[in-house]
C-alpha cells in the first residue's frame, strides 16, 4: 500500500493510531507545563510543492513563519518562540540570507523570536518551522455547540487564484493580480483575532486546506452539523474580477482553494465583533455533516498525496 492509496489524512490517522496521544488533533498541541497552557506546532514548506526558487526568498521566509503563527492564533494563542530547520542543496548564500530576512521581518510583525535551528544538506530546499505559543484559554476544533454562529475571517480563495496567476508566468501583471499573488506568496496570519477567539469561541481552526475540507474536520471533531450559506462566504473584489475574466466561479475558489490561512470558528452569534475582520457564514446544528445551502457539501480540498 502506498500513501497515495490512503491519502495524507488516511496516513495521519494511522500514525495517530500508533502514537495514541489524547492531545493530537488540533492545529496546535496544547500541553500543560506547570499549570500554564503552551501550544506547540510545526509546519514545513517544501520547494516545488509550496514554493518555487524563483519566488522572493524573503517571501518564502515570511510564509514559513506565518503558516505556523496561523495555527497558534487559530487556537486562541499568541506566538512566542520558534526553531527553524533547513534542508538545502549547495545554493547561493544570499538566497538563504534573504530567506532569513523574511523570517526576521515576520517575527517582528508577529512578536515572536527564532531561538535556534538546524541545517542539513539535501536535494531540495525545505524549511521546517517549530513554534511555541501560549494561550489564556485553548480553543480547539471539538467544542462547537448547537446554535453557535459559524464565522470566518478575511476573504477566501485569493491564494489559489494567486498561485494560478503565478503559474501563468505572464510578463506583466495587473494590480489586482499582484494583490492575489501577494496573498499566495506572503500570507499574513490573523494576529488580530486570538483574543477574540480565546474569549468567545467554542471551536476554532485555521483554513489551510480549503473551507470545504476544513469545515468537515471541525464538524467531525465537534460532532455537529455545519450549515453554511453560499451568499455569506466572503470573497475579495480581486478574486471576483479574476473569476469574471477567466470564466470561473469564485465560490469554488473560496470552498476548495486552500492556503488561505484565515480562521474558521464558532460562538454565540451575538458575540460578532463588527470591528474585527469576521463574517458569519452559517449556523451550527445537530448532526455530523457539512451542508451548503441545505445540500450536502463534498469535502473537496488539498491532500498532499492525492493532487498535483
Ligand atoms: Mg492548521
Amino acid at each position: 500500500m502506498k500513501i497515495s492509496d490512503i491519502g495524507e489524512f488516511g496516513l495521519i490517522e494511522r500514525l495517530k493510531d500508533i502514537l495514541k496521544s489524547s492531545i493530537i488533533g488540533d492545529d496546535t498541541a496544547p500541553v500543560i507545563v506547570e499549570g500554564k497552557a503552551l501550544l506547540l506546532t510545526c509546519d514545513i514548506l517544501v520547494q516545488d510543492r509550496h514554493f518555487k526558487l524563483n519566488y522572493p526568498p524573503s517571501a518564502i521566509g515570511w510564509k514559513a513563519i506565518s503558516v505556523n503563527v496561523s495555527d497558534v492564533v487559530a487556537n486562541g494563542g499568541t506566538p512566542l518562540y520558534s526553531l527553524v530547520s533547513l534542508t538545502l542543496p549547495d545554493m547561493e548564500v544570499g538566497f538563504v540570507e534573504g530567506l532569513y530576512h523574511g523570517i526576521k521581518k515576520a517575527c517582528e510583525f508577529y512578536g515572536c523570536e527564532v531561538v535556534g535551528g538546524n541545517v542539513s544538506k539535501g536535494e531540495k530546499l525545505s524549511i521546517d518551522v517549530f513554534m511555541l505559543g501560549k494561550a489564556e484559554r485553548f480553543v480547539g476544533r471539538s467544542g462547537a455547540k448547537r446554535g453557535d454562529g459559524i464565522f470566518v475571517s478575511g476573504t477566501l480563495g485569493d491564494s489559489r487564484a494567486g498561485l494560478e496567476l503565478l503559474l501563468m508566468e505572464k510578463g506583466h501583471y495587473e494590480d489586482f493580480e499582484l494583490k492575489l499573488i501577494e496573498k499566495h506568496i506572503r500570507p499574513t496570519a490573523r494576529i488580530d483575532l486570538p483574543k477574540h477567539i480565546s474569549k468567545y469561541a467554542n471551536a476554532s481552526m485555521d483554513i489551510s486546506d480549503g473551507l470545504a475540507s476544513d469545515a468537515w474536520k471541525l464538524a467531525r471533531a465537534s460532532k455537529v452539523k455545519l450549515s453554511l450559506f453560499s451568499e455569506k462566504i466572503p470573497v475579495s473584489k480581486e478574486l471576483a474580477v479574476f473569476c469574471k475574466k477567466h470564466g470561473k466561479n469564485p465560490l469554488e475558489y473560496a470552498l476548495s482553494g486552500g492556503e488561505d490561512y484565515e480562521l474558521l470558528f464558532t460562538h454565540k452569534p451575538e458575540k460578532l465583533n463588527p470591528f474585527l475582520s469576521m463574517v458569519q457564514i452559517g449556523i451550527v446544528e445537530e448532526g455530523e455533516v457539512v451542508c451548503l445551502d441545505n445540500v450536502l457539501l463534498e469535502p473537496s480540498g488539498f491532500d498532499h498525496f492525492r493532487m498535483l
